[in-house]
């Protein structure tokens, strides 16, 4: 099953609100097996509702709406929708009654206001999806004049209550509408570092495309590349089975580029692997100011493994507290694969960490040289007695060299201890 989304709201066109409802109901929907095959958002404009879901329902025959349900005159879903259909609006006695319960809990001085009496209107012939979780109630309207499928399914815009009635009310009746064993849309994502989009499809080969006749989607990001491979049509168990097999062919060809799977953070993984080896970590960091050591610690249980960490920014603070010698910044710079190496043997020293790591690096926008522009980030990491460095040209702007500085340091660390495994 297809259905199209119609997301209603001037201040999503304005882009004061992200449509996140149309983000929600596209996971929820895949995860039930049915299709998003469209998605539009109008403004609170009836005619603008009405062609919308024409289109869609002419297109698809199968429409969910969001918005638009509220008490205020903005709100004019219900009866541009109604239209469509041929049905007129009529006053709910037993909505209004529901209402006016709701807004006694409330205790609002002068009881329920007269302009919710439009949250009672419903076209005629519709089936009204109850709200546990606000006002508005929903609404089902199906044309049983057309001997194709044909449907709109009306959903408030307040993303709480817009997602408690899609698993309330709206996708049990979806579910029973699909017949036979249900099928359901399943994603499983690869995440590499350290290689880009294009030479990842060129190391793929003929799995460019994706393996096993699975769709592969190429998604970059600060974080590196993940590569997401989607079942669609097929049962849950034989989904599970053809992206186990797909990623194993994947992974098969990609190696240590690949360093997790689906949503696991690279410092996670890091951390896995310190722990499984008793290994203590400390950081010094000058560019990134800090962001390794949150990454670090925003993973739940890093105190067994991260020790902590000096944000050595200025060129007294590298040398008085990481013992960076005045000679390597004066002979090579602050920003330098010497200062680099010299910060994560420092770090490893002061606070007894096995695994050290340094960073320094011209984050930007000003600071650059014809020798050392924008973006030159040197890091270093020290395990095991050996330092290991690199100088790298990162691209972006400042807030994006820097969270690549990041990763690319626990990478360098994750490559450090497989290597020495
Ligand atoms: P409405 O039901 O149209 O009165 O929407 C109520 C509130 O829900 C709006 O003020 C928005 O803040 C929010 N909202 C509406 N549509 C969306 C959407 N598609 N995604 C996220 N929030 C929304
Ligand atoms: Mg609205």
């Amino acid at each position: 099953m297809n259905v199209e989304v119609v997301t209603i709201g001037d201040e999503l066109l304005l882009g004061f609100t992200v449509d996140t409802n149309a983000a929600h109901l596209a996971r929820e929907l895949a995860a039930a097996g049915i299709g998003v095959a469209r998605r539009a958002t109008v403004g609170d404009e009836p005619a603008q509702v009405a062609a919308a879901v024409m289109e869609a329902l002419d297109r698809t025959g199968a429409v969910i709406t969001t918005g638009g349900l509220g008490p205020t005159s903005d709100d004019l879903t219900k009866p541009s929708i109604a239209a469509l259909f041929g049905r007129a609006m009529k006053f709910d006695e037993a909505i209004w009654e529901e209402l006016k319960i709701r807004w006694k809990s409330y205790r609002w001085p002068g009881g329920i206001p007269e302009s919710n009496k439009q949250q009672a209107m419903i076209p005629e012939g519709a089936v009204i999806l109850k709200n546990r979780h606000g006002s508005a109630p929903g609404i089902w309207l199906e044309d049983e004049r057309s001997p194709m499928p044909r449907w709109v399914a009306m959903l408030p815009g307040v993303p709480r209550e817009m997602r408690g009635m899609l698993a309330d009310e709206l996708l049990p009746r979806l579910r029973a509408l699909t017949t036979g064993t249900p099928n359901v849309i399943v994603s499983r994502t690869l995440r590499t570092i350290g290689i880009g989009e294009s030479a990842l499809a060129d190391l793929l080969g003929p799995l460019a495309k994706g393996p096993k006749g699975l769709p592969l989607a190429y998604l970059p990001s600060v974080e590196g590349t993940d590569l997401r491979l989607t079942s669609r049509n097929a049962s849950a168990a034989d989904a599970a089975h053809a992206l186990d097999a797909g990623a194993a062919e994947l992974r098969a060809v990609l190696g240590a580029y690949v360093y997790a799977e689906d949503k696991t953070d690279l410092a996670a993984v890091v951390l896995g692997l310190l722990r499984s080896r008793g290994l203590k970590l400390a950081v010094a960091e000058s560019c990134t100011g800090g962001m390794l050591g949150a990454r670090i610690t925003a993973i739940a249980g890093s105190s067994d493994v991260m020790l902590g960490g000096v944000i050595a920014y200025a060129e007294e603070v590298k040398e008085s507290q990481l013992g960076v010698s005045a000679g390597t910044l004066r002979g090579y710079g602050a920003v330098s694969e010497e200062t680099a190496r010299e910060m994560a043997a420092g770090v490893c020293a002061r606070f007894g960490a096995e695994v050290g790591v340094g960073i320094t690096g011209i984050a930007g926008p000003g600071g650059g040289t014809p020798e050392k522009p924008v973006g030159t980030v040197c890091l270093a990491v020290s395990s095991g007695g050996a330092v290991r460095s690199t100088k790298v040209q990162m691209i972006g702007d400042r807030d994006e060299i820097r969270r690549r500085s990041a990763q690319a340091a626990l990478n360098m660390v994750r490559r450090a201890l497989s290597e020495t495994s």
